[in-house]
């Protein structure tokens, strides 16, 4: 494990960042796929992961949640892959939409239960 943005970089070089879009409606959702599961990010500040969890959670123990912003690798990642143009846009149907959420929500649940 490295530093964030280390592991950040090597995310987004991998391709790993992934923007879903969905067609006509134009709905877009993020994931970061990690090196166990696929993460639902919301950029600049929504992650799914345990790491971004804990982060927040610590910080609203503290009561700082308002002045300081949450990050977790995931998020950093998406940032690095916009700036550098590493952003896998992967095109769906909107008929996919209800499918492809559901099977998400199936891996965040095997996620955060692990
Ligand atoms: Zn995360």
């Amino acid at each position: 494990m490295g530093e964030p943005m280390e592991r950040a970089e090597r995310i987004a070089c991998k391709r790993a960042v992934k923007l879903h879009i969905f067609m006509p409606s134009n709905r877009k959702i993020w994931t970061v796929v990690g090196s166990k599961y696929e993460y639902w990010v919301h950029p600049p500040h929504f992650c799914t992961c345990k790491d971004y969890y804990f982060r927040t959670r610590a910080l609203m123990i503290e009561g700082k949640e308002e002045k300081e912003k949450v990050s977790c690798y995931h998020l950093k990642a998406v940032e690095v892959a916009e700036g550098s143009g590493m952003v896998d846009e992967v095109h769906f149907d909107d008929d996919e939409y209800d499918g492809f959420i559901r099977a998400l929500i199936d891996m965040i649940y095997r996620g955060v239960t692990s």
